[in-house]
């Protein structure tokens, strides 16, 4: 039977030789798509959950009246006295909602404002998304400023 990790392109470490995070990162990024040509700057999975701090330093809302606002999770309206928790992009859930929801994945259920997480690779993974865009972004003004 092939061991695993030859499978996998890993080999032992030699004597002296220290392992190298880093390449263990890029393989990761790799894996993800994010060094190719055709980088779509897609995530192939659910986001990881948001960080806990992030998630303990959301506003917290004790509804004082009724209005006229559904929770986007459970479509229920909020009533007096519900408890709600605001994201930074303002959209607002009951707590027994938005927070099961963060455990599970990073974003607003309704806008997909994205919350910082505490998984090292997808935080990679925005970074060199972000990257990419202003790489974009560079060449096109680069572009209109050369041919404008
Ligand atoms: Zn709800
Ligand atoms: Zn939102």
């Amino acid at each position: 039977m092939a061991d695993y990790y030859q499978e996998m392109g890993w080999r032992e470490l030699e004597d002296g030789e220290q392992p190298n995070h880093l390449l263990h990162m890029a393989r990761f990024l790799i894996d993800c798509g994010l060094y190719e040509d055709n980088f779509t700057g897609e995530w192939p999975r659910l986001p990881p959950p948001a960080a806990k701090e992030a998630v303990n330093n959301l506003k917290e809302i004790t509804i004082e009246d009724e209005f006229d606002k559904n929770c986007p999770i459970c479509l229920k309206k909020f009533h007096m006295n519900d408890k709600a928790k605001e994201m930074p992009c303002q959209h607002l859930f009951h707590e027994k909602c938005i927070i099961p929801w963060l455990n599970q994945t990073n974003s607003c259920p309704f806008c997909r404002y994205e919350l910082p997480t505490d998984d090292e690779g997808y935080e990679a993974f925005k970074k060199e998304k972000k990257r990419a865009e202003q790489r974009k972004e560079d060449l096109e003004n680069l572009h209109n400023s050369m041919f404008s």
